[in-house]
């Protein structure tokens, strides 16, 4: 399994540079940046974008999406570990489910929810390649998160809406945080929500730049 173990540009070494850089970033929870070390980023990107996967940078993943810039997946995981261990967690936005491999193996169950079809799709193989058995999926519009399976101790959306979706809060035990995006322009703020007995909490983390929520599937 060469393409898993890497060389040249995906090698370790160039792993561990992008580690040092988050935890430079202030990235302090030594699980997380175990993950960042050890999850194979050039394997969530197109061949051709490969050296540049250890970049501490977002890249074009087709379809206008792109796969988020690792030092923000290891502190939503971060942030959202922070709130306690969660262990079944809601995903909106697979993306190219470089998030969802970060996170599964530090949980018991991730759900995870892409409103593209052919991203999902090629999210899945490489769930499946790395053996990252404890993800479901589904093609859907995320928005409405996945009453199947709620509630959630954890909730983390990789693409922002305008404010907070009440119907993602509604689906989060008391007590879960949801960890997101939120803002309307091409600049946001980070925000970790607490649901609490009587609504919820928010708290403001920092600013940061994701694709938009949409509606709908495609
Ligand atoms: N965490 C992903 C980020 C992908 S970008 C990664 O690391 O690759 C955000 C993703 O959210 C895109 O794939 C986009 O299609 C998806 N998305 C946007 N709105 C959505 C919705 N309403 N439901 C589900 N997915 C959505």
């Amino acid at each position: 399994m060469t393409a898993l173990q890497g060389i040249g540009m995906t090698s370790r070494r160039t792993r561990e540079r992008l580690v040092e850089q988050i935890r430079a970033q202030g990235v302090r929870d030594e699980r997380v940046l175990q993950r960042i070390l050890e999850t194979p980023r050039h394997l969530f990107v197109d061949e051709a974008l490969a050296s540049r996967a250890y970049e501490n940078t977002a890249l074009p993943i087709g379809h206008n999406q792109t796969i988020s810039q690792p030092y923000i997946v290891a502190r939503m995981t971060e942030a959202l570990l922070e709130c306690g261990t969660p262990e079944n967690v809601l995903e909106v936005g697979t993306g190219s489910g470089y998030q969802t491999a970060v996170l599964a193996p530090l949980v018991r169950r991730v759900y995870t929810v892409e409103r593209i079809e052919a991203l999902l799709k090629t999210a899945r193989q490489r769930f499946h390649r790395l053996n990252l058995l404890n993800v479901r999926t589904k093609y859907a519009d995320g928005s409405m998160g996945w009453p199947h399976y709620a509630p959630f101790d954890g909730i983390i959306v990789t693409a922002a809406p305008p404010g907070i979706p009440l119907a993602l809060v509604e689906q989060l035990r008391p007590g879960g945080c949801m960890v997101l995006p939120i803002g309307s322009g091409r600049e946001q703020v980070l925000v970790r929500v607490r649901r609490t007995a009587s609504g919820h909490d928010k708290e403001i983390l920092e600013r940061v730049s994701f694709v938009p929520l949409l509606g709908g599937t495609s």
